[in-house]
Protein backbone atom coordinates (compact mmCIF):
# COMPACT_ATOMS: atom_id res chain seq x y z
CA UNK A 1 0.00 0.00 0.00
CA UNK A 2 1.22 3.49 -0.49
CA UNK A 3 2.53 5.81 2.15
CA UNK A 4 0.04 8.37 3.82
CA UNK A 5 0.67 11.65 4.39
CA UNK A 6 3.62 11.85 6.95
CA UNK A 7 3.17 15.51 8.15
CA UNK A 8 -0.28 14.35 10.32
CA UNK A 9 0.62 10.60 10.26
CA UNK A 10 3.99 10.57 11.18
CA UNK A 11 2.57 12.32 14.48
CA UNK A 12 1.83 10.97 17.61
CA UNK A 13 -2.06 11.34 19.31
CA UNK A 14 -1.82 14.71 20.66
CA UNK A 15 -0.24 14.95 24.41
CA UNK A 16 -3.47 16.36 25.36
CA UNK A 17 -5.86 13.25 23.89
CA UNK A 18 -2.82 11.02 25.17
CA UNK A 19 -3.62 12.40 28.66
CA UNK A 20 -7.24 12.10 29.00
CA UNK A 21 -6.86 8.81 27.87
CA UNK A 22 -4.60 7.65 30.91
CA UNK A 23 -6.72 9.68 33.01
CA UNK A 24 -9.57 7.84 32.29
CA UNK A 25 -8.21 4.57 32.20
CA UNK A 26 -6.59 5.13 35.66
CA UNK A 27 -9.21 6.43 37.15
CA UNK A 28 -7.44 9.53 37.80
CA UNK A 29 -7.95 13.33 38.23
CA UNK A 30 -7.60 14.92 35.15
CA UNK A 31 -5.79 18.15 34.94
CA UNK A 32 -3.96 17.32 32.06
CA UNK A 33 -6.05 18.94 29.51
CA UNK A 34 -7.51 22.06 29.19
CA UNK A 35 -11.09 22.04 29.67
CA UNK A 36 -13.62 23.63 32.82
CA UNK A 37 -15.31 20.31 34.35
CA UNK A 38 -18.25 22.63 34.77
CA UNK A 39 -20.02 23.96 31.53
CA UNK A 40 -20.39 28.00 30.95
CA UNK A 41 -23.89 30.16 31.43
CA UNK A 42 -26.61 28.45 31.50
CA UNK A 43 -28.27 31.33 29.67
CA UNK A 44 -25.93 30.53 26.47
CA UNK A 45 -26.93 26.84 26.85
CA UNK A 46 -30.79 27.86 27.14
CA UNK A 47 -30.12 30.26 23.41
CA UNK A 48 -28.43 27.36 22.09
CA UNK A 49 -30.94 24.36 23.04
CA UNK A 50 -33.67 27.38 21.62
CA UNK A 51 -32.26 27.85 18.39
CA UNK A 52 -31.72 24.50 17.94
CA UNK A 53 -34.97 23.28 18.45
CA UNK A 54 -36.42 26.98 16.19
CA UNK A 55 -34.30 26.08 13.51
CA UNK A 56 -33.57 27.17 10.69
CA UNK A 57 -30.60 24.07 10.93
CA UNK A 58 -29.48 24.49 7.46
CA UNK A 59 -26.09 26.47 6.12
CA UNK A 60 -25.61 29.27 7.70
CA UNK A 61 -23.63 32.22 5.80
CA UNK A 62 -20.04 30.87 4.88
CA UNK A 63 -18.43 33.83 7.08
CA UNK A 64 -20.87 33.15 9.87
CA UNK A 65 -24.33 34.70 10.86
CA UNK A 66 -24.98 38.06 10.73
CA UNK A 67 -25.43 38.28 15.09
CA UNK A 68 -22.18 36.84 15.12
CA UNK A 69 -20.60 38.79 12.90
CA UNK A 70 -21.58 41.98 14.54
CA UNK A 71 -20.97 40.55 17.84
CA UNK A 72 -17.20 40.04 17.43
CA UNK A 73 -16.90 43.30 16.04
CA UNK A 74 -18.40 45.46 18.55
CA UNK A 75 -16.65 43.09 21.31
CA UNK A 76 -13.42 43.90 19.43
CA UNK A 77 -14.21 47.73 20.01
CA UNK A 78 -15.47 47.70 23.41
CA UNK A 79 -12.83 45.42 24.72
CA UNK A 80 -9.78 47.14 22.78
CA UNK A 81 -10.72 50.64 21.13
CA UNK A 82 -10.56 48.66 17.48
CA UNK A 83 -13.25 50.03 14.86
CA UNK A 84 -14.13 46.48 13.24
CA UNK A 85 -16.92 46.28 9.96
CA UNK A 86 -18.32 43.44 10.62
CA UNK A 87 -19.52 42.59 7.01
CA UNK A 88 -16.11 42.62 6.20
CA UNK A 89 -13.37 41.85 8.60
CA UNK A 90 -14.67 39.32 10.98
CA UNK A 91 -14.80 35.44 10.11
CA UNK A 92 -16.24 32.42 12.39
CA UNK A 93 -14.85 28.91 12.26
CA UNK A 94 -15.14 25.58 14.06
CA UNK A 95 -12.93 26.61 16.76
CA UNK A 96 -9.76 28.63 16.90
CA UNK A 97 -7.95 25.58 16.09
CA UNK A 98 -9.69 26.06 12.47
CA UNK A 99 -9.02 29.32 12.30
CA UNK A 100 -5.28 29.06 12.52
CA UNK A 101 -5.65 26.21 9.86
CA UNK A 102 -7.49 28.54 7.47
CA UNK A 103 -5.08 31.68 8.37
CA UNK A 104 -1.99 29.69 7.88
CA UNK A 105 -3.53 27.56 4.53
CA UNK A 106 -4.40 31.74 3.15
CA UNK A 107 -0.99 33.27 4.21
CA UNK A 108 2.02 30.74 3.49
CA UNK A 109 3.02 29.73 0.59
CA UNK A 110 5.80 26.74 -0.04
CA UNK A 111 8.89 28.37 0.98
CA UNK A 112 8.01 30.91 3.27
CA UNK A 113 9.39 31.44 6.49
CA UNK A 114 7.29 31.13 9.42
CA UNK A 115 8.31 32.32 12.95
CA UNK A 116 7.19 30.12 15.54
CA UNK A 117 7.60 30.89 19.71
CA UNK A 118 8.44 27.55 21.62
CA UNK A 119 6.34 26.20 23.92
CA UNK A 120 4.12 25.58 20.70
CA UNK A 121 0.44 25.27 20.70
CA UNK A 122 -0.02 21.35 19.17
CA UNK A 123 -1.84 22.35 15.87
CA UNK A 124 0.72 25.31 14.92
CA UNK A 125 3.85 23.24 13.67
CA UNK A 126 2.17 20.36 11.58
CA UNK A 127 -0.17 23.15 10.12
CA UNK A 128 2.83 25.13 9.01
CA UNK A 129 4.56 22.50 7.43
CA UNK A 130 1.22 20.96 5.61
CA UNK A 131 1.14 24.55 3.68
CA UNK A 132 4.74 24.24 2.99
CA UNK A 133 5.97 26.50 5.09
CA UNK A 134 8.83 26.67 6.87
CA UNK A 135 9.19 27.13 10.43
CA UNK A 136 12.00 29.09 11.77
CA UNK A 137 11.86 28.24 15.79
CA UNK A 138 12.69 30.79 18.54
CA UNK A 139 11.74 29.86 22.13
CA UNK A 140 11.08 31.83 25.59
CA UNK A 141 12.15 28.86 28.81
CA UNK A 142 10.82 28.07 32.45
CA UNK A 143 11.05 29.93 34.99
CA UNK A 144 11.48 33.52 33.29
CA UNK A 145 9.60 32.57 29.70
CA UNK A 146 10.84 36.21 28.62
CA UNK A 147 11.54 36.59 25.19
CA UNK A 148 15.19 37.09 23.91
CA UNK A 149 14.69 40.16 21.47
CA UNK A 150 17.67 39.60 19.86
CA UNK A 151 17.42 36.13 19.18
CA UNK A 152 13.95 37.30 17.96
CA UNK A 153 15.19 40.33 15.65
CA UNK A 154 17.13 37.25 13.66
CA UNK A 155 14.15 35.29 12.92
CA UNK A 156 13.51 37.81 10.52
CA UNK A 157 14.40 38.01 7.15
CA UNK A 158 13.43 38.47 3.63
CA UNK A 159 11.98 34.92 3.40
CA UNK A 160 9.92 35.43 6.58
CA UNK A 161 5.77 36.08 5.80
CA UNK A 162 4.18 35.52 9.14
CA UNK A 163 5.10 35.00 12.95
CA UNK A 164 2.57 32.92 14.93
CA UNK A 165 2.12 34.40 18.21
CA UNK A 166 0.08 32.73 21.61
CA UNK A 167 -0.67 36.05 23.86
CA UNK A 168 -1.39 35.08 26.31
CA UNK A 169 0.56 32.14 25.90
CA UNK A 170 -0.37 28.34 26.72
CA UNK A 171 1.28 26.68 28.99
CA UNK A 172 3.74 29.41 29.98
CA UNK A 173 0.50 30.91 31.57
CA UNK A 174 2.66 33.91 30.46
CA UNK A 175 1.32 37.78 29.03
CA UNK A 176 3.51 39.31 26.46
CA UNK A 177 5.08 42.66 27.80
CA UNK A 178 4.19 45.59 26.20
CA UNK A 179 8.13 45.95 25.31
CA UNK A 180 8.07 42.29 23.66
CA UNK A 181 4.90 43.03 21.59
CA UNK A 182 6.48 46.21 20.07
CA UNK A 183 9.73 44.61 19.19
CA UNK A 184 7.04 42.13 17.28
CA UNK A 185 4.93 45.01 15.98
CA UNK A 186 8.54 46.69 14.65
CA UNK A 187 10.02 43.70 13.43
CA UNK A 188 6.50 42.75 11.56
CA UNK A 189 6.73 46.53 10.02
CA UNK A 190 9.91 46.49 8.96
CA UNK A 191 10.20 43.08 7.68
CA UNK A 192 6.64 43.61 5.84
CA UNK A 193 5.20 40.18 7.64
CA UNK A 194 1.91 39.19 8.59
CA UNK A 195 0.99 38.22 12.79
CA UNK A 196 -1.20 35.60 13.15
CA UNK A 197 -2.42 36.14 16.73
CA UNK A 198 -3.89 33.11 18.97
CA UNK A 199 -5.13 35.12 21.50
CA UNK A 200 -8.12 32.93 22.50
CA UNK A 201 -7.09 33.32 26.81
CA UNK A 202 -7.81 36.98 25.82
CA UNK A 203 -10.25 37.13 28.88
CA UNK A 204 -8.35 34.62 30.97
CA UNK A 205 -6.11 37.39 32.50
CA UNK A 206 -5.96 37.99 36.23
CA UNK A 207 -4.85 40.78 38.90
CA UNK A 208 -7.52 42.80 36.86
CA UNK A 209 -4.76 43.25 33.58
CA UNK A 210 -6.32 43.80 30.31
CA UNK A 211 -5.20 41.86 27.46
CA UNK A 212 -3.39 43.98 24.74
CA UNK A 213 -3.85 42.77 21.44
CA UNK A 214 -0.66 43.07 19.01
CA UNK A 215 -3.51 44.23 16.33
CA UNK A 216 -3.58 47.62 18.46
CA UNK A 217 0.15 48.70 18.01
CA UNK A 218 1.10 51.01 15.19
CA UNK A 219 1.32 49.15 11.73
CA UNK A 220 -0.21 46.43 12.97
CA UNK A 221 -3.77 46.81 11.96
CA UNK A 222 -3.04 46.01 8.57
CA UNK A 223 -1.16 42.79 9.09
CA UNK A 224 -2.61 41.10 12.60
CA UNK A 225 -5.37 38.78 12.42
CA UNK A 226 -6.51 37.97 16.02
CA UNK A 227 -8.21 34.58 16.66
CA UNK A 228 -10.36 34.12 19.60
CA UNK A 229 -12.40 30.65 20.95
CA UNK A 230 -16.23 31.05 22.48
CA UNK A 231 -14.51 27.89 24.09
CA UNK A 232 -12.39 29.78 26.02
CA UNK A 233 -14.82 33.01 26.90
CA UNK A 234 -17.69 31.28 27.43
CA UNK A 235 -16.32 27.39 29.45
CA UNK A 236 -17.94 25.60 26.57
CA UNK A 237 -14.51 24.00 25.08
CA UNK A 238 -16.91 21.23 23.45
CA UNK A 239 -18.64 23.69 20.53
CA UNK A 240 -15.41 24.71 18.66
CA UNK A 241 -16.74 27.89 17.45
CA UNK A 242 -14.12 30.62 16.88
CA UNK A 243 -13.77 33.81 14.92
CA UNK A 244 -11.15 35.78 13.55
CA UNK A 245 -10.95 39.50 13.28
CA UNK A 246 -8.71 40.85 10.63
CA UNK A 247 -8.24 43.46 7.80
CA UNK A 248 -10.38 42.67 5.06
CA UNK A 249 -7.73 42.11 2.65
CA UNK A 250 -6.74 39.13 4.82
CA UNK A 251 -10.04 38.53 5.92
CA UNK A 252 -10.93 37.04 2.06
CA UNK A 253 -8.18 35.04 1.21
CA UNK A 254 -8.92 33.18 4.62
CA UNK A 255 -11.94 32.96 4.25
CA UNK A 256 -11.40 31.04 1.15
CA UNK A 257 -9.75 28.80 2.88
CA UNK A 258 -12.08 28.51 5.69
CA UNK A 259 -15.12 27.30 2.30
CA UNK A 260 -12.67 24.32 2.03
CA UNK A 261 -12.20 23.58 5.12
CA UNK A 262 -15.50 23.09 6.86
CA UNK A 263 -17.55 26.35 5.22
CA UNK A 264 -19.63 27.00 8.28
CA UNK A 265 -20.58 26.37 11.88
CA UNK A 266 -23.71 25.26 13.54
CA UNK A 267 -26.21 27.76 13.48
CA UNK A 268 -27.50 27.62 16.79
CA UNK A 269 -24.05 27.92 18.49
CA UNK A 270 -23.20 30.96 16.43
CA UNK A 271 -26.84 32.68 17.91
CA UNK A 272 -25.83 31.53 21.54
CA UNK A 273 -22.37 32.86 21.35
CA UNK A 274 -23.32 36.12 19.54
CA UNK A 275 -25.79 36.57 23.08
CA UNK A 276 -23.07 35.37 25.25
CA UNK A 277 -20.27 37.69 23.69
CA UNK A 278 -23.03 40.92 24.77
CA UNK A 279 -22.28 39.59 28.38
CA UNK A 280 -21.77 42.73 30.81
CA UNK A 281 -18.51 43.99 32.28
CA UNK A 282 -19.17 41.50 35.28
CA UNK A 283 -19.20 38.43 33.29
CA UNK A 284 -16.07 38.98 32.05
CA UNK A 285 -14.72 40.03 35.40
CA UNK A 286 -16.09 37.17 37.24
CA UNK A 287 -14.72 34.68 34.82
CA UNK A 288 -11.51 35.94 35.56
CA UNK A 289 -11.37 36.60 38.94
CA UNK A 290 -13.04 33.02 39.41
CA UNK A 291 -10.54 31.34 37.93
CA UNK A 292 -7.99 33.54 39.58
CA UNK A 293 -9.17 32.12 42.76
CA UNK A 294 -8.87 28.56 41.77
CA UNK A 295 -4.83 29.36 40.11
CA UNK A 296 -4.34 30.33 43.86
CA UNK A 297 -6.00 27.39 45.75
CA UNK A 298 -4.19 24.98 43.55
CA UNK A 299 -0.65 26.82 43.79
CA UNK A 300 -0.90 26.86 47.45
CA UNK A 301 -1.75 23.39 47.37
CA UNK A 302 1.28 22.22 45.06
CA UNK A 303 3.36 24.88 46.56
CA UNK A 304 3.30 22.95 50.26
CA UNK A 305 4.00 19.70 48.89
CA UNK A 306 7.45 21.25 47.82
CA UNK A 307 6.30 22.08 43.74
CA UNK A 308 8.50 24.74 42.08
CA UNK A 309 4.90 26.78 41.14
CA UNK A 310 5.94 29.56 38.28
CA UNK A 311 4.17 32.63 38.39
CA UNK A 312 0.75 32.57 36.44
CA UNK A 313 -1.35 35.47 34.74
CA UNK A 314 -3.60 34.42 32.41
CA UNK A 315 -4.58 30.88 30.65
CA UNK A 316 -6.00 27.61 32.36
CA UNK A 317 -2.42 26.60 33.56
CA UNK A 318 0.53 26.48 36.07
CA UNK A 319 3.22 25.15 35.29
CA UNK A 320 5.71 23.61 38.07
CA UNK A 321 9.28 22.85 38.37
CA UNK A 322 9.41 19.14 39.90
CA UNK A 323 13.01 19.09 40.56
CA UNK A 324 13.67 17.19 44.23
CA UNK A 325 10.52 15.92 44.41
CA UNK A 326 11.98 12.25 42.93
CA UNK A 327 9.68 11.82 39.99
CA UNK A 328 11.99 10.21 37.70
CA UNK A 329 14.47 11.14 35.08
CA UNK A 330 12.24 14.00 33.62
CA UNK A 331 8.69 15.64 32.63
CA UNK A 332 7.64 12.60 31.17
CA UNK A 333 8.45 9.89 33.27
CA UNK A 334 6.99 12.00 35.89
CA UNK A 335 3.58 12.63 34.36
CA UNK A 336 3.61 8.67 33.64
CA UNK A 337 3.94 8.05 37.25
CA UNK A 338 1.51 11.11 38.44
CA UNK A 339 -1.57 9.52 36.63
CA UNK A 340 -0.96 5.70 37.29
CA UNK A 341 0.70 5.66 40.74
CA UNK A 342 -1.07 9.19 42.05
CA UNK A 343 -4.26 9.68 40.16
CA UNK A 344 -3.67 12.82 38.67
CA UNK A 345 -3.09 13.66 35.16
CA UNK A 346 -0.66 16.38 33.94
CA UNK A 347 1.12 17.51 31.24
CA UNK A 348 4.52 17.27 30.44
CA UNK A 349 5.91 20.63 29.13
CA UNK A 350 8.14 19.50 26.93
CA UNK A 351 5.78 18.01 24.85
CA UNK A 352 5.47 22.14 23.44
CA UNK A 353 9.30 21.93 22.27
CA UNK A 354 11.27 20.22 19.92
CA UNK A 355 14.35 18.91 20.74
CA UNK A 356 16.61 19.62 23.56
CA UNK A 357 13.64 20.77 25.52
CA UNK A 358 13.07 22.31 29.34
CA UNK A 359 12.61 18.60 31.02
CA UNK A 360 11.60 19.36 34.57
CA UNK A 361 8.48 21.09 34.38
CA UNK A 362 4.79 19.89 34.32
CA UNK A 363 1.50 21.51 33.77
CA UNK A 364 -1.48 21.46 35.72
CA UNK A 365 -4.98 22.54 34.21
CA UNK A 366 -6.72 24.75 37.48
CA UNK A 367 -10.02 25.50 35.62
CA UNK A 368 -11.83 22.66 38.17
CA UNK A 369 -14.26 22.86 40.76
CA UNK A 370 -12.35 23.80 44.53
CA UNK A 371 -13.77 19.82 45.40
CA UNK A 372 -11.08 18.41 42.56
CA UNK A 373 -8.52 20.67 43.04
CA UNK A 374 -8.46 19.32 46.60
CA UNK A 375 -8.57 15.96 45.81
CA UNK A 376 -5.80 16.32 43.71
CA UNK A 377 -3.48 17.87 45.74
CA UNK A 378 -4.56 14.98 48.42
CA UNK A 379 -3.91 12.29 46.05
CA UNK A 380 -0.88 14.22 45.35
CA UNK A 381 -0.02 15.07 49.00
CA UNK A 382 -0.60 10.96 49.77
CA UNK A 383 1.67 9.80 47.04
CA UNK A 384 4.45 12.19 48.28
CA UNK A 385 4.30 11.48 51.79
CA UNK A 386 6.21 8.10 52.20
CA UNK A 387 9.04 9.58 49.76
CA UNK A 388 9.20 12.80 51.27
CA UNK A 389 9.31 10.70 54.96
CA UNK A 390 11.90 8.03 53.21
CA UNK A 391 13.50 10.97 51.67
CA UNK A 392 13.90 11.99 55.63
CA UNK A 393 15.24 8.83 56.92
N1 LIG B 1 -4.88 27.86 20.75
C1 LIG B 1 -4.47 27.59 22.00
C2 LIG B 1 -3.26 28.25 22.54
C3 LIG B 1 -5.17 26.68 22.77
O1 LIG B 1 -4.75 26.39 24.01
C4 LIG B 1 -6.29 26.04 22.22
C5 LIG B 1 -6.98 24.97 23.00
N2 LIG B 1 -7.89 25.22 23.66
C6 LIG B 1 -6.69 26.37 20.92
C7 LIG B 1 -5.96 27.28 20.21
C8 LIG B 1 -7.87 25.73 20.26
O2 LIG B 1 -9.09 26.36 20.53
P1 LIG B 1 -10.46 25.75 20.02
O3 LIG B 1 -10.87 24.71 20.99
O4 LIG B 1 -11.40 26.92 19.95
O5 LIG B 1 -10.22 25.16 18.67
N1 LIG C 1 -5.96 23.66 24.52
C1 LIG C 1 -6.09 22.49 25.32
C2 LIG C 1 -4.86 22.35 26.22
O1 LIG C 1 -3.88 23.02 26.06
C3 LIG C 1 -6.26 21.22 24.54
C4 LIG C 1 -7.20 21.21 23.40
C5 LIG C 1 -7.07 19.91 22.65
O2 LIG C 1 -6.99 18.86 23.26
N2 LIG C 1 -6.99 19.98 21.37
O3 LIG C 1 -4.91 21.53 27.08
Amino acid sequence: MKSTNPVFTGLQTTVFETMSRLAMAHDAVNLGQGFPDVDGPEDIRKVAADALMAGPNQYPPMLGIPDLRKAVAAANGRFYGLDVDWQTQVLVTSGATEALADTILALVEPGDEVILIEPLYDCYLPMVKRAGGIPVRLRVTPPSWALDLDVLETAFSDKTKAILINNPMNPAAKVFSAAELQAIADLCVHHDVYAICDEVYEHLVFGGEHHRPLMTFDGMGERAVRIGSAGKTFSLTGWKVGYITGPAHLIDPIAKAHQYVTFTTPPNLQKAVAYGLAKDDAYYTDLARELEDKRDRMAKGLEALGFGVLPCAATYFLTCDITGLGFGANDIDACTRLVEEAGVAAVPVSAFYGGDAPDRFIRFCFCKRDAVIDEAIDRLSAHLSPRTAQAAR
